[in-house]
Formats: structure tokens, sequence, C-alpha cells
């Protein structure tokens, strides 16, 4: 496979089939895994995929009957508004008051095809060819496509778990250059579950207003956290960063939604203007009966949020507790979003049935084969020696997969 940047080189323009720019786009670790666990369930050995960035939860009843009435309603077939239904866009700023403390105007607000299409037009509105994006790493496997499908660079800043894996100020004053454009910033993060203090996120927010530095902070996971872990939204913390900053959010983990596809970004109006723009000749707007569904997400009762949360909760403690007993596996707790991100590199080399893995791809592979487990390897988040494992499934399911690794690397002589 062609390094990025060097797809199609020296083709001639009858020979060129994909364009350098989508050739370079490299699958998503996720949903390959997720697919492959899946052919092999319909093939009928029983995997256990710890794949799916999902909550395995249906989504709430009210939400669903929402959607039915909006279904049978003829208003609710037609386009909406480019940027979304007024109605909906009112309740994201009011939400945006009651969760983060941030006023913001629902002009800001722009509706889109869930958070990954946030993510994506906020980078493709801010960011020119020859501008540098600071990613703290690990880092969602989305991101560095995203930034360098709009043509700039992703400059990683490596985190490990020693400092919980959160970026400091040092780190990433480190790694600005005078191309420094924009920060991505995500807590709760996939895939480590780290969530930054609040004193850590003013700390950044500060330097980033310093530096003139975007940040777009990726607030999926804003209801997912445990113990003393608190959620705060940047620009709440540090209001002066709020000319400077996109804020990426979604229904979709919050209520079980992942199906709707529904999120949004607020940004300066500058900005949700042109990425309004943009998207009105990609998607036009969201479909309209999710909308509606969306709406009443947010507006209706939250009592299934926190429900979630605690089942979340104790899958959590369960997986971290499970996983930390298998020698040679090492694996920090997590403080939100429903991911743990073990280092799995006291494994490489061992012999699984003669197989010796030497990365974290290879073990997922063996461990799909020798145990009918799906992990995600590490190497696309940027963690190379870790894999990670999504606990939004039963509990009965995160012991029967856990036990399946543990005894295949009991049975993996050193
Ligand atoms: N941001 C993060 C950090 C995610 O993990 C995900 C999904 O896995 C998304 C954004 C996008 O979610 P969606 O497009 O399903 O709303």
């Amino acid at each position: 496979m062609e390094a990025p940047g060097e797809f199609n080189s020296g083709a001639s323009v009858a020979q060129r089939r994909i364009s350098a720019r989508v050739g370079a786009i490299e699958e998503s670790a996720t949903l390959a895994v997720a697919a492959r666990a899946a052919a092999m369930r319909a093939a009928g050995a029983p995997v256990i995929g710890f794949g799916a960035g999902e909550p395995d939860f249906p989504t709430p009843d009210h939400i669903v009957e929402a959607a039915a009435r909006a279904c049978a309603d003829a208003r609710y077939h037609r386009y909406t508004p480019n940027a979304g239904l007024p109605e909906l866009r009112e309740a994201i700023a009011e939400k945006t008051k009651r969760d983060s403390g941030l006023d913001v105007s629902p002009h800001q607000v722009l509706v889109t095809n869930g958070g990954k299409q946030a993510v994506f037009q906020a980078l493709a509105t801010l960011l020119d060819p020859g501008d540098e994006v600071l990613l703290p790493a690990p880092y969602w496997v989305t991101y560095p496509e995203a930034v360098r499908l709009a043509g700039a660079e992703p400059v990683v800043v490596p985190t490990g778990p020693e400092s919980g894996y959160r970026v400091g100020v040092a780190d990433l004053e480190a790694a600005r250059t005078e191309r420094t454009r924009l920060l991505v910033f995500a807590s709760p993060s996939n895939p480590t579950g780290a969530v930054y203090p609040p004193e850590e996120v003013e700390a950044i927010g500060r330097w980033a207003v310093e530096h003139d530095v975007w940040v777009l902070t990726d607030e999926i996971y804003e209801h997912l956290v445990y113990g003393d872990a608190r959620f705060v939204s940047m620009p709440a913390v540090v209001p002066d960063l709020a000319d400077r900053c996109v804020v990426a959010n979604a229904v979709s983990k919050t209520y079980a939604m992942t199906g709707w596809r529904v999120g949004w970004m607020i940004a300066p109006l500058d900005v949700t203007t042109a990425a309004a723009n943009l998207q009105s000749h990609l998607t036009s707007n969201v479909g309209n009966v999710a909308q509606a569904a969306a709406l009443a997400a947010i507006e209706g009762p939250q009592d299934s949020v926190g429900e979630m949360r605690s089942a979340f909760d104790r899958r959590r403690r369960l997986v971290h507790g499970l996983l930390s007993a298998i020698p040679g596996i090492e694996c920090p707790e997590p403080h939100g979003a429903f991911y743990v991100l073990p280092s799995i590199e006291g494994l490489f080399g061992r012999d699984f049935g003669g197989r010796r893995p030497a990365s974290s791809f290879e073990l997922a592979e063996v461990l799909l084969d020798v145990a009918q487990v799906a992990v995600v390897p590490g190497e696309p988040f940027g963690a190379p020696a870790c894999a990670r494992l999504s606990y939004a499934m039963s509990d009965a399911d995160i012991q029967e997969g856990v036990a399946r690794i543990a005894a295949a690397v009991e049975a993996a002589e050193e």
C-alpha cells in the first residue's frame, strides 16, 4: 500500500482510477473489525465483539415514539432548512446552556449527520493546505483522516499512561510552530477513556487563546463520566476562546442513537455560515424524522441517560478488573466514554498455537481466530502498543470475552 501522498504518483490521467486525496484514506479500523466479526458470526462462529463504539441499549421509547409521530406527519417528509429544523437548533442551544453552561445562539448551531460530519465539516471549513493541526495521541481514528482531507497536516502529540493519556500545555507548546492552526481536543476521549480535570481544560484553553490557536472540542461523550471525573466544556471555562472554538457533539452516544445520525457543530457565526454552505452542497440536511427524534431526546426526560451511564460504569469496573488480572496486560483505569485501552505489548512474540504476533494488528487477528474475540488494534489510534476494547455490551459478554482472552494468553508460551 502506498504511503499517503504517494498514491497515484506517476500515474497518467488515463491510468488513474481513484483520486490521490481519497486513495490515501485508510478504512476505518473500528468498522473493519466490526465487519469481520459480524461476518464470522453470520457464518456461525460465536464471536464476542469488543469492537463497536455504540451503546447496546435500544433508543429510549419516548424518542422512538416522537419519530413514529413524525413519520406519520407529511410535514416531516420534506427537506428541512439546510442548517437544521429551527426548533432543534434552538433546543441544542438551550441544551448547551443546560449541560455545559455555555451561552450560544441557535444561529451558531449547524445540525449534521452525526458527530462525524460535524468534525469533518469543522475541519474542512477551518483548514487550508499547509496548516498544522495538533492531535494528542492516542486519538480517534477519524481525526487524522479528516485533517488530511482538508489538506492540512496532523502533528501528533504523544501521551502515555503515565500522564493518564492527557496532554499538557508544555507538550502542546513543544509541538507548536508558526503553522499551527488548530488543536483537536476530546474529553472524555475515545480510545483512552481519559477525562481532563477542569483546571487542565482551562490551562489548555488559555494557552490556545494566548497563541491564537483554534480548538475543535469533541464533546460527544460529555455525559459518560464516572467516579470523581467531571466534564467541562473548554469554551465555558475559557470564555475568551469562544471566537476560536468549535464544539462537536451528537445524540449518538448519550441517547443510544448511533443509527439515527444526528449531530451538530457550534461555532462562531461566520464559521457556521461557511460550514452550512458546504453542507448545502454535500448532504443538504439531516433526515427530517431523525431531527424530530433528536429534538425529543434533547428536550424530553433525561432519566435514561443516567441509567445507561450507571450500566456503563458497572461494566467499566468489571472489564478493568478482569483485564488487569491477566499477566502481560497493563490496563489503565478509564474515567469516561465506554472504552479501555490496555497495553498488550507484553504479549507480543508469545506463541499462540504456532503464531507469534509482533504487533497489535497481528495480535488482534490471532485473538479473533484463536479466542473468537474481536478487539480493535491500536495502530490506527496512534497507540501501537495497545488494543481498544469497547465495553458497551452485556456484563455476561464482557465476562465471557475477557475469560477467552485470559485462556488464550495462558495457553500462549513465552
Ligand atoms: N467523536 C468521537 C470521539 C467518536 O468516538 C465518535 C464515534 O465513534 C464520533 C465523534 C462520531 O459519532 P457519530 O458520527 O456516530 O455521531
